[in-house]
């Protein structure tokens, strides 16, 4: 976005200038988009209406039988509230929602004008890229609190026993980093949520933060409801382990700023870094055969998936604004790139007990899900999970080198990834999302 001069109009707007043959045709486009990306419990149509009226969101679905929505849009506001959802900070949108209308608001549309400026060399000049390197772990001590690592066994092709130590937190921020080279070679400007082994999104270790921030997060979890007074209680005390502490305080918290810095930061699109395993495989203590590739982008909300303002907000963002549709391009060019470079499969629906039981398919190795990174980094973005680390040949050659920015495998990955977000950016053209 930084290759866009954003300025600031003050519109005055002519109202119904929508036809409506043009109204029938968006009320038809966003409820199909609703029913093929955003509702996998299609039950929760009951929170949301499209109509000529416009779009109207509603805190439960007695409220919407009363006709008391918490948010409404009308249908000939839609584009300057697309471009205002594009350009502000998540902290503004979520005062506006809160406002429970878009009118006092229209006025001040931000514009974003084309850069005139000479054509570079570089395809990726001027875009700016975000890398989300899954999980923490450095060693296999935070692997285990977090329970992202693999320790076993594995007889590898050449009848030599390999003892397998990874946690999936040294290849993400490896592949992240090796990701991140290959981008700004080509002119991209490159921001990751974390940046060292070990090291959170809040820019410091889980120890660190223990020691500096914990404390006044328990008080406030406790005080927006999120936790309850017992459990602050047993959190403030000597009982809760370095793991209870993380799963419960901290994993959420930690999450939730990485989506926070990403979306400060306004990047063009976003690239999250997961490696997978097979679900079935319970414990990872033993090799598996399963091996696939997919992505995930944001939509498929189940039940009681809106249960807050904030995920209503982001559920109206995704319908309203090319979100989606921009993440299911990046991701489809993503997916074909690692099935490519990477020679293993495509992960489809029945391959995976969660494909079918919590996405829907948005194209082929592309599914929606709404996980709180999907549903929270606003703009394009692939939430990438590549290679079963667990599978038995898999797991011997991500086993090589301590340093794995120098393992080939991990190498091949942020290759497939670079490739993948190539393809897609020229595909969208030089000032294309
Ligand atoms: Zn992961």
């Amino acid at each position: 976005m930084s290759y866009l001069k954003t300025t600031f109009l003050f519109l005055l707007l002519a109202t119904n200038c929508f036809s409506q043959d043009t109204s029938l045709s968006e009320i038809n486009r966003l409820t199909q988009k609703a029913a093929k990306y955003l509702l996998k419990d299609k039950s929760l149509s009951t929170y949301y209406s499209i109509s000529a009226n416009g779009i109207s969101i509603y805190e439960t679905p007695e409220n919407k039988i009363s006709n008391k929505p918490e948010f409404h849009v009308a249908l000939h506001q839609l584009d300057d509230f697309k471009m205002y959802l594009e350009n502000s900070g998540s902290k503004e949108l979520m005062e506006m929602y809160k406002t429970g209308n878009f009118q006092n608001h229209i006025q001040k549309v931000i514009v974003a004008e084309g850069n005139s400026g000479p054509i570079n060399e570089k395809k990726l000049q001027g875009k700016k890229i975000a890398i989300d390197p899954g999980h923490i772990a450095g060693n296999m001590e935070m692997g285990d609190i977090e329970k992202k690592c693999l320790t076993f066994k594995c007889t590898g092709p050449d009848g030599v026993v390999d003892s397998i130590v990874i946690a999936e937190g040294m290849l993400t921020l490896a592949t992240a980093q090796l990701l991140k080279e290959k981008l700004e070679k080509e002119g991209a400007e490159v921001f990751m949520t974390r940046t060292f082994s070990n090291g959170s999104a809040f820019g410091v270790t889980l120890d660190d933060w223990l020691k500096t921030d914990y404390t006044k997060t328990v008080d406030s979890l406790c005080k927006v409801g999120k936790i309850s007074l017992s459990q602050k209680q047993f959190f403030s005390g000597t009982k809760p382990t370095k793991r209870d502490k993380f799963r419960v305080i901290f994993k959420d918290v930690e999450l939730a700023k990485r989506a926070e810095i990403i979306n400060n930061y306004k990047p063009d699109l976003t690239v999250v870094i997961h490696y997978n395993v097979d679900e079935t495989n319970t414990g990872w203590v033993k090799p598996a055969n399963k091996n696939f590739n997919m992505t995930f982008v944001g939509g498929a909300f189940m039940k009681n998936d809106l249960s807050t303002p904030e995920k209503r907000f982001e559920f109206l963002r995704m319908l309203v604004t090319d979100d989606v549709e921009n993440s299911i391009a990046l991701s489809s060019a993503v997916v074909k790139s690692f099935e490519k470079n990477l020679n293993v499969k495509t992960a489809t629906v029945k391959d995976a007990e969660y494909l079918s039981e919590g996405c829907l398919t948005a194209a082929p190795g592309v599914y929606c899900r709404n996980l709180q990174l999907t549903r929270y980094i606003h703009g394009p973005l692939v939430y990438g999970e590549t290679l079963y680390q667990d599978n038995v040949n898999e797991c011997i050659l991500l086993n090589k080198e301590t340093d794995k920015t120098k393992n080939p495998r991990v190498q091949q990955v942020a290759e497939a990834y670079f490739q993948g977000i190539m393809s897609y950016v020229l595909a969208s053209g030089p000032n294309g999302n």
